[in-house]
């Protein structure tokens, strides 16, 4: 199963791959983490991508796309995976599928997660981070065991500075415009499911596992 999650930031995309990865047995990956680990790793890739982000410049689509090639053509990979984060845009996309291809593969489904730019508002307002081991938490939706203390270190929680209002509908105003080629492109493939993330987490859980479940019935026979 090769999954692609899309979604403006804090429409809650990542919790959602969580729960699917673990649920599916299949390997969450998301774009940011695969490029922190490679600059971490001084791997070849990551060094050239350091160059770009220590200039404050988006890494290029290339290196990008070599990073996420690399990880979903790994063993690791081999059951599917959920890619959250990437694509960004149109090449990206592009290039990802012409690489499936080459080996026979291909992505099954595309989750498109939206939400009214009010419940975007909340749900980013709410996020905490751990000062020390980095582990996120929400204030209404996973709040730790006690006030603004990290369950896993103890350490103190803080709030990302831009994790307010006014940037945050700028964000999602940027992501629409980035990504409007994006969605249309795989709506006109007949990948694309949209999952309106307004309501409670046990409907959205509902929806996705529809989704995952129309895909099993289609595709049945067919591999
Ligand atoms: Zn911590």
């Amino acid at each position: 199963m090769r999954l692609i999650f899309l979604g403006p930031p804090g429409v809650g995309k990542g919790t959602q791959a969580a729960n699917v990865s673990l649920k599916e047995n299949i390997s969450h990956i998301s774009s940011g983490d695969l490029l922190r680990t490679a600059v971490d790793a001084k791997t070849e890739i990551g060094l050239k991508a350091k160059e770009y982000i220590e200039k404050g410049l988006l890494v290029p689509d290339e290196l990008v796309v070599k990073i996420v090639v690399e990880k979903i053509t790994s063993a690791e990979c081999e059951k599917g995976f959920i890619l959250d984060g990437f694509p960004r845009n149109l090449s990206q996309a592009k290039s990802l599928d012409n690489t499936l291809n080459e080996s026979g593969k291909r992505i099954d489904k595309v989750f498109y997660f939206t939400a009214s730019e009010d419940v975007i508002i909340k749900r980013i307002a709410g996020r905490r981070i751990c000062k020390s081991c980095g582990a996120q938490y929400h204030e209404m939706y996973s709040p730790p065991v006690n006030d603004n203390v990290c369950d896993k270190c103890g350490s103190e929680l803080y709030q990302r500075k831009d994790d307010n209002p006014e940037t945050t509908s700028v964000r999602s105003k940027v992501y629409k415009e980035q990504t409007e080629e994006l969605i249309d492109y795989y709506k006109r493939n007949g990948e694309l499911i949209e999952v309106n993330c307004n309501g409670e987490k046990s409907e959205i859980q509902q929806n996705i596992c529809e989704g995952l479940h129309s895909m099993s019935e289609d595709e049945k026979g067919m591999e």
